[in-house]
Formats: structure tokens, sequence, C-alpha cells
């Protein structure tokens, strides 16, 4: 049974780079008939808040992404307890007190003597009589666990055969100072609890990775399989960290982008399947395939996820639209303007047009179109014949043509000189609305 989660903390609204590891992990479960997990990584009081959590909930469900299942770490305090416990029987958490400052001082002190910056493990060598002195004068420790120190090798699904050797890392602190237990730990509970079979993730966790085999093993759980996406970088190959905030999902909505625009971009890029929009999400599970994503990093282009926002439009019927439309807008002047705008921002403006009244432009018209156009509009209900007939019958009686025919006409109808086809337009109109903006 394959089992992913996405994991964010609710520390901050989700970004783009969060977005396609979400996108990624679903469209993985959708694609292997598997089990979708939400779970909040949200251990730190101090930082985690329920605005943040319930917008990561409102966040995932605009890109359409539903879970099978929630969990919230804080809620599982118990288990972390019992994984301590058992960590600290078998002797691989110990008690350390140094301060991050001593910490910082000895790193330098390594890196200035070109030695590896490694926790030394001066807390392993502590004396009974040392660890109650130090509770004396610094309080309650906090918890090491102590590496093996192997080269841990794994088959990951984006990066192929991946070494990590946690002999060159620093035993991690598992459990700070305030009794807190930390991501690295939590996590590794939870992906046992939940049998997780596959954790996908950004490339930034590789390392943690090498340290978490370690933790699922000493803890007795089975090791899911990995998967490594890249980090995605701008037009200059930097990565996006300083323009997140812009790259917010709810900024990204505010904009007008199209969600389905963003999950569209975000299934494939990085991954050697082209980008195309599409109208429905469930589109994008077919032909997913983490094994055809690259192992360097993805270029996100905000423009290009705007050109293909606006693709995204032109493929939706109005069904799919209909609820977000102004109130009166049917499906002729959907059909009308779709393929003409940016954002759905745009399709209200043209609203606006048909229902009037509309801006007046100067029009110059030596032709006389105008007072010919009055006279000669179709009796009856108009359709998308009706332009044709009409602007036919006006240029046979004024002589005018080409853009002295069709540009007063628009501009008198629509006060722009450009936008959608004006044999849709003209249907939305009432013969009295057509009247008085020739008038
Ligand atoms: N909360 C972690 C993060 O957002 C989860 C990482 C993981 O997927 O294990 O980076």
């Amino acid at each position: 049974m394959v089992a992913v989660r996405f994991a964010p903390s609710p520390t901050g609204r989700l970004h783009v780079g969060n977005a396609r590891i979400a996108l990624v992990n679903w469209l993985f479960a959708r694609k292997h008939g598997g089990h979708f997990l939400l779970r909040l990584d949200d251990t730190d009081k101090e930082r985690s808040t329920a605005e943040f959590a319930a917008a990561i909930e409102e966040d995932l469900r605009w890109l359409g992404l539903d879970w099978d299942a929630f969990a919230r770490e804080s809620d599982r305090f118990p288990r972390y307890d019992e994984a301590i416990a058992a960590l600290k029987a078998c002797g691989r958490l110990y008690p350390a007190w140094e301060t991050a400052e001593e910490l910082e001082l000895r790193r330098k002190l390594q890196i200035a003597q070109r030695r590896p910056p490694v926790y030394d493990r001066a807390a392993l060598k502590l004396s009974e009589a040392d660890k109650d002195r130090l509770t004396a004068e610094r309080g309650a420790p906090h918890w090491r666990f102590r590496l093996d120190g192997r080269r841990l090798a794994w088959s990951d699904l984006v990066k192929g055969e991946t070494v990590v050797d946690t002999a060159s890392l620093s035993d991690p602190v598992l459990i700070r100072g305030d009794g807190q237990p930390l991501y690295t730990l939590t996590s590794v509970v939870d992906d046992i609890d939940f049998a997780i079979s596959h954790v996908i993730r950004g490339e930034d966790h590789v390392t943690n990775t090498g340290v978490q085999i370690e933790l699922f093993e000493a803890l007795g759980g089975l090791v899911p399989v990995f998967g490594h996406l890249s980090l995605l970088v701008d037009g200059t190959g930097a990565g996006l960290s300083k323009r997140l905030g812009s790259l917010s999902l709810a900024s990204l909505r505010a904009e007008g982008v199209e969600a389905l625009a963003v999950d569209a971009l975000l299934a494939r890029l990085g991954s050697a399947d082209p980008v195309a929009p599409v109208a429905a999400l469930t589109a994008l599970i077919e032909g997913f395939d983490l094994g055809r994503f690259g192992k360097a990093p993805a270029r996100f282009d905000p423009s290009e996820l705007r050109a293909l926002s606006a693709h995204v439009l032109q493929l939706l019927d109005f069904e799919a639209i209909r609820d977000r439309l102004p109130a009166g807008a049917g499906e002729a002047f959907w059909l009308a303007v779709r393929g003409n705008i940016s954002t759905l921002t745009d399709a209200a403006d043209w609203w606006r047009v048909v229902t009037g009244p509309v801006e007046r432009a100067v029009i110059d018209d030596p032709k006389g179109v105008m007072a010919a156009a009055r006279g000669l509009l179709p009796e009856g209900p108009l359709d998308q014949d009706s332009w044709s007939r009409w602007t036919a019958a006006i240029s046979a009686s004024t002589g005018a043509k080409g853009k002295s025919l069709f540009l007063p006409l628009r501009l008198a109808l629509t006060g722009r000189a450009h936008g959608p086809e004006m044999k849709a337009l003209l249907p939305l109109l009432q013969h009295d609305e057509i009247d008085s903006r020739l008038a």
C-alpha cells in the first residue's frame, strides 16, 4: 500500500516550493491508488499558529488537493515520549549541556584548525557527578542522538543511488532543553506510526534522511522509500527564498493566477515532461511519473505561470467556471471572452462592458458608419451571424471597409479598441443598448 504525507510546519504561508512537494505527493498517491496524509509539524509552539494551520488547509483546497487523513504533531506528544524512552533505554540518546555560544566557539576553532565542524561528543564523556553538577548549574539538558557513523545508501526515486555518511555529521539534538522533541525525531515516529511507504520531499532534506534512516532502524520501524526533489530556482539560478513572500499561494491567488495553472506547472517543472495547461487536476495524474524528474534545480518563472493561467481559462467550459463569474453572466458570455483574458478579473471587466455603461471613446468616423449602423441593425434576436450581416449592410451603404468600418463600431459598442470577437459580443447586447451606444 502506497502511503505518503505532506508535512508542512504552520509557521508561515505555503509558497510554490511547498505546493510542489504537496502536489507531487498527492499525484504519487493518486497514481498508485495510495493514501495521502496531511500532517502539521507543529511541535514548535512559539512559531506555529492556528491561523497558519487553517491557511495551509485553505491553500491546499484551493489547489484542489484533498487528503485521506489528517494529523497534528502537537496531538502526539505521548507517542514521542514513548519513542524517547525507547531510545534512552537502548543508549542512543545522551544528555548535553553546551550552550549555543559554546558550540559556536568550538565550531569556529575546528574550522580554524581545518577540522570538520562536527560535534565532538564531549557530553558522552561526562561522569554521573559531572551531570549532576551541570544539572544544578545549567538546568535540564538537551538530548543528542548518538549516530552509528555509517555509510547509508539508498536508491532515491529522483536522485538515484544516494549516500550519506553519518560519520561526518554531528549527533543531532532530538530534544531541546525545555523538553520539546524536534522534527528529526517526531517525523520518524509519525512516518512509522502512519505506515508511510514513500517520503517525497525537497533535496534540502537529504542529510536528514541519513540521520533518519538510523532513527527508523533504532526505533524498529520499516525504512520508507525516499525521493528528494531538486529545489526551485529563479531565472538567474538563485534559490527562491528571498521572493517567497510574493510566491505564496495566497498572493498568487490574489493576483488572479488560476490554481490549475499552479498545478499544471508544478506537476511537470523539473521533469522531462512538457508543461501543458489542463482543465482538471485529475488530468495530471495519468502522465505523472516521479522517475521523470531530474536532479538539476528546476527553474520557476512567474511569467510562465501567468501565461499558463490564461491558457487554463481558455480550456475551461462554462460549467467549470460559472460559480466564479459575475451574476447574470451566461455561457455565451464566457465563450465570447475566455480566449481574450489573462485572469478572471478581466472577465468581470468584460461583463461590465456588456452590462454598460461603456466608456465614451473618441471616434473617427468620416464615412458615417455610426449613423448607418443605427438604421441597419437586424430586427429580432441577434446571433453569431448577425455581426457579419450587419457590417456587410453598413459597408454596402457607406463604402466603409476594414478598419474604418470595424473600429468605429467596436469603439462605440465596447469603449475599447481591442477585445473579444464582435460577432460573439454583439448577441450579448440588447437592441436599445446597442442603439444608445451608437448614438
Ligand atoms: N516539516 C518539515 C518541513 O516542512 C517536513 C519535512 C519532511 O517532509 O520530512 O520541512
